[in-house]
């Protein structure tokens, strides 16, 4: 449901006057033929704006009195629409069945130096934004921590809601694998987060330089597509193993497989124009092709890769989240809390559409 909500970025109410080029200044406030459009000021604005003062040795009150006047007046406002809102959405989760869930933490620094982090939960189907929770590094002995101690609150508190899971997405983190493992939560991986982390596009480009490899780059998007294919299009883990191997064949003109999972290509029978992009087998662009798509480790994330959702939308939301609370302005958590909480409430959906890289047909040529 889309209501017009005085906390969204884009909305305009009916009084509101936008100032244009040609507006003029002066003209009666009883004639407002013009619009001023609601806006927010990014906390990182501000800050430059001290600094810019401070250094034209300007008078502006101090960033402490900003901060005072946010934990009054702008904290309670933010927290109590986020509440009421996640509240509202939880309570609709909780009477529905098998919901999907995607998870991914965003911290204020990368590695392990980082000491904040905000675990964003993310309900795949409607693509809304559920729950966060904040975590300190210190809480939980250190910043390695802090993803699974997200999760872990995640989900305890939807299981207290009521809310039953069918599964969740995430990236490939170990400890996050072993105890969703434990929970006996089915658990699948985003692909970018998998294609980013096993760098195979990386790879493949590295062995396609080399001179006798140069035919491979004929076919470094087709086999980036037929990882999202291969996901979106399989229902069961050796399914999603044996579409992804077949490729192997295909590149060498070869149509049928000898896996009973997937037997034959799905494409229509065709002639190619270009019949110098096959492969053969024994050549040495082949051979450094299968040991790189063929490895244990990419065999068995891609057995899990995500079939119906990926968390892209995630990643859309922690770009948002940058512009209102940037990594550097993790000043303390009290800060991170509502400079993190105000773009969700004023995003109730994010504007990335769901399954983007996810392929129609078997293979691009
Ligand atoms: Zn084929």
């Amino acid at each position: 449901m889309i209501v017009e909500d005085p906390h969204d970025v884009t909305y305009d109410p009916p009084h509101s006057v936008t100032l244009t080029e040609s507006t003029d200044v002066t003209m009666e406030p009883s004639s407002p033929i013009h619009k001023i459009s609601t806006c927010i000021v990014y906390e990182n604005c501000l800050l430059e704006l001290f600094e810019i003062f401070q250094a034209m040795q300007l008078q502006l009150y101090k960033y402490t009195t900003f901060r005072r006047l946010a934990r009054s007046f702008i904290k309670p406002a933010i927290v109590y629409r986020w509440k009421t809102m996640q509240d509202a959405t939880l309570e609709q989760l909780s009477q529905q069945q098998n919901v999907i869930l995607g998870g991914d933490m965003r911290a204020d620094s990368p590695g392990h130096s980082a000491k904040y982090g905000s675990y964003t939960m993310v309900d795949l189907r409607n693509n809304m934004i559920i729950d966060l929770q904040l975590v300190k590094s210190n809480e939980v002995g250190g910043s390695y921590h802090m993803e699974m101690e997200g999760l872990k609150r995640s989900l305890a508190l939807l299981e207290e809601r009521g809310v039953t899971l069918d599964s969740i997405v995430t990236d490939r983190h170990p400890q996050i694998q072993t105890f969703l493992k434990e929970t006996r939560i089915k658990h699948y991986y985003d692909v970018w987060h998998t294609e980013k982390v096993l760098g195979l596009s990386k790879k493949l480009v590295l062995i396609s330089k080399n001179k006798d490899c140069d035919i491979l780059k004929k076919w470094l998007q087709s086999i980036k597509n037929h990882m999202y294919w291969t996901a979106a299009s399989s229902t069961s883990g050796p399914e999603r193993v044996a579409k992804w191997t077949s490729i192997l064949n295909h590149i060498r003109d070869v149509h049928t497989h000898e896996d009973p999972a997937f037997p034959q290509c799905l494409h229509a029978p065709r002639t190619s124009r270009d019949k110098s992009k096959w492969l053969k087998a024994g050549t040495e662009a082949f051979c450094k092709l299968e040991k790189a798509l063929t490895n244990k480790r990419i065999l068995k994330d891609v057995e899990k890769m995500s079939p119906h959702h990926q968390t892209s939308s995630l990643e859309a939301f922690h770009r948002v989240i940058l512009r209102f609370a940037p990594k550097w302005s993790f000043l303390f958590l009290e800060c991170c809390a509502d400079s993190t909480l105000l773009p969700c409430t004023s995003m109730k959906m994010l504007g990335v559409p769901k399954q983007h890289h996810q392929l129609v047909s078997c293979y691009t040529e």
